[in-house]
């Protein structure tokens, strides 16, 4: 006889300071799949720290192992609007030592605070770089299918380095 361990144990509903593994398949309004865990590891994060989406996060709260979920999360909720003002046109010279600009790249800049973000080229025009640095899902009303797989409580140290340790 092998004894039922799911029996045994209480299943934790999650809440903050929850480590949650999960399988999740996400993809745009038109349906195409723009990310998903499949063939890969589940992704796991410590709930309550802001580590993954707000929007994901709320629709988490109370699951447990086992649990499936859809969720539609609007911008806001998610990586927010688009921004017009984080979109620029700098010169090509912004870009010593790159010798091909083509739209679509993604590069790391640097402002005036030192703080770096991540900018994609939307255009290239002579010598005219128009460069985006909204979040590539920026804007995007979010149709995530999850799984949750697993629910432990967090050790006294994840809470307080605020990250998961595997
Ligand atoms: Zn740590």
């Amino acid at each position: 006889m092998i004894p039922d361990q799911t029996n045994s144990e209480p299943r934790m509903n999650i809440c903050d300071h929850a480590v949650v593994a999960m399988h999740y398949t996400l993809k745009n309004v038109e349906g195409a799949v723009l990310d998903s865990s499949e063939g890969q590891d589940p992704l796991t994060y410590l709930h309550g720290t802001g580590g993954i989406i707000t929007g994901l996060e709320a629709a988490l709260l109370d699951k447990v192992a086992g649990d499936q979920l859809t969720a539609v999360i609007e911008p806001k909720d998610g990586y927010g609007a688009i921004d017009p003002s984080l979109v620029q046109v700098v010169p090509r010279s912004a870009f010593a030592g790159v010798e091909s600009i083509e739209a679509g790249m993604r590069f790391t800049a640097s402002d005036e605070q030192g703080q770096q973000q991540s900018v994609a080229i939307a255009a290239v025009n002579g010598d005219e770089i128009t460069v985006d640095g909204n979040h590539p899902l920026a804007g995007e009303t979010l149709h995530f299918e999850v799984e949750v797989v697993s629910v432990r409580a967090a050790t006294e140290e994840e809470i307080s380095h605020g990250h998961v340790h595997s």
